[in-house]
């Protein structure tokens, strides 16, 4: 299995490259350069196994000789040890015809658990075998951050440093970061905002002295292996209510587009999918995009949804890829407009293709708070404010094809919206009852390359 850029100018690579590398030089986004598909048959033998096994089957065709068979399951079974549900992602029902998936047993309490658990595991085992190390350095706005440091904590090969905004998560998240007491984990509160943040990331990656001086690697939701870990549970989901002899659809609260893009790889291997609908607050380019034709940045506003508040849509690149024939020049070309102009036009032919399967919705902030107060009154469901985001959307996509829903966090962790919503205030799993009495280990730093990169060289060298 080989994968290509998605502008068309980077070397090819092998999975294992293109999971340890991330972005393509050419700054494009890997993909494989086909996609394995599963029979009728394939999916129906799915039925009735556990999300382990389902895992393996659906990733083993994209890791190519990666890795043995007997490596990949325990690679499987060491990611998703540590969730707090048997199922791992577990459904409940909503209403007739409208299914919940719950994404957030994992040690962070967020879906982004399912990938990054994973992803630890593949470095290791891939880092274990070549000798190597690397650093990962990411930047956060809450929950990829926790995520990361969960799946890295504590092993040899890797050590993670994450830039968040210094006063500007919520108290769970910082904590979920501060509070891990292993060596190899460094947060670091930086001042200024996320986009401060994601900044100083990027210097570090054009920095190619610095970049390979320390072995980069970058674990951000472009990552290769991320979005493929994200497709197992629309099979698992899927599977329980009766496919492939049923017809499911989804509706996915999105910020990035790699969990709804997820669903596409799905879509494009054979499960029968209806409708990928997209869900977005009020940061709703993706919305604007698939029913206006025109793909336009106009900046940030802050929500209640915060882990969706972005303003350039990373993972929609790779679905242009698919829609634009696979033509790198084409999406190049894209990508240099977003630059310049900050947006673009969707050619019709592509418009019509990517309407054949996503659907979109916004809702608002007063909407998302009034389907949390709906939800527990009527469905006996907390919600936390993204999921909340994707049940409405949801509803007014409701029909004959049975929904499911993605539930991407914990309400706990986003307690002061659940609170004001419904009353209620989320309590933390027993599991991590402890949080606010752990003792919380970070640095501060300035917004300045200069003093970042001497600070990760000196821990790196300590
Ligand atoms: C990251 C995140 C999202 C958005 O996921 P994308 O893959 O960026 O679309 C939604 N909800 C929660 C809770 C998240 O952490």
């Amino acid at each position: 299995m080989r994968y290509v850029s998605t502008r068309g100018s980077a070397p090819d690579l092998s999975f294992e490259e293109a999971m340890l590398t991330g972005l393509a030089r050419d700054g494009g986004l890997y993909v494989p350069a086909e996609i394995p598909s599963m029979s009728t048959g394939d999916i129906a033998a799915l039925a009735g196994l556990s999300y382990e096994e389902i895992a393996f089957r659906v990733m083993r065709p994209f890791i190519g000789d990666a890795f043995t068979d007997e490596e990949f399951a325990d690679i499987i079974a060491r990611a998703y040890a540590g969730f707090g549900h048997a199922a791992r992602a577990p459904m409940v029902q909503l209403a007739p015809n409208h299914f919940l998936l719950e994404l957030f047993h994992g040690p962070t309490l967020a879906f982004k658990d399912f990938a990054m658990q994973l992803i630890g595991q593949l470095f290791e085992a891939s880092l274990t075998r070549s000798g190597k190390h690397v650093t990962i350095v990411g930047a956060t706005s809450g929950d990829t951050g926790s995520a990361a440091m969960e799946a890295f904590r504590g092993l040899d090969s890797v050590d993670v440093f994450i830039l968040f905004p210094h006063g500007r998560v919520s108290d769970v998240q910082r904590r979920q970061m501060t509070t891990v007491a292993e060596a190899n984990t460094h947060a670091l509160a930086m001042t200024g905002d996320f986009d401060d943040c994601q900044a100083r990331l990027k210097d570090m990656f054009n920095d190619h002295d610095f970049r390979d001086g320390v072995r980069l690697a970058g674990v951000n939701s472009i990552n290769w292996a991320r979005v493929l870990a994200q497709v197992v549970y629309y099979f698992s989901s899927a599977v329980s209510l009766g496919a492939p002899h049923r017809e499911v659809s989804f509706t996915v609260p999105t910020g990035n587009f790699g969990d709804i893009f997820a669903g596409y790889i799905a879509k494009r291997m054979g499960l029968p999918i209806k409708d990928l609908v997209i869900a977005t607050n009020q940061n709703d380019i993706l919305h604007r995009a698939i029913s206006g034709g025109s793909y336009a940045t106009t900046g940030v506003i802050p929500s209640i949804s915060p882990s969706m508040d972005i303003q350039v849509s990373s993972n929609f690149e790779r679905a242009l890829f698919d829609v634009y024939d696979r033509e790198g020049a084409a999406v190049a070309q894209l990508m240099a407009e977003l630059k310049t102009d900050g947006g673009f036009k969707i050619s019709q032919g592509a418009l019509d293709r990517l309407r054949s399967t996503f659907k979109s919705g916004r809702v608002s902030e007063d909407e998302t708070l009034a389907m949390i107060t709906r939800a527990n009154a009527e469905m006996g469901e907390l919600l936390c404010p993204h999921s909340s985001v994707g049940v409405k959307v949801a509803q007014d996509h409701l029909g004959e094809t049975p929904m499911i829903t993605l539930a991407t966090a914990h309400p706990a962790k986003f307690p002061d919206a659940v609170e004001k919503a419904s009353g209620i205030r989320p309590d933390l799993p027993a599991r991590m009852s402890d949080l606010f009495d752990r003792p919380e280990r970070v640095t501060r730093v300035e917004n300045d390359l200069a003093q970042l990169q001497e600070l990760i060289r000196g821990r790196l060298a300590a």
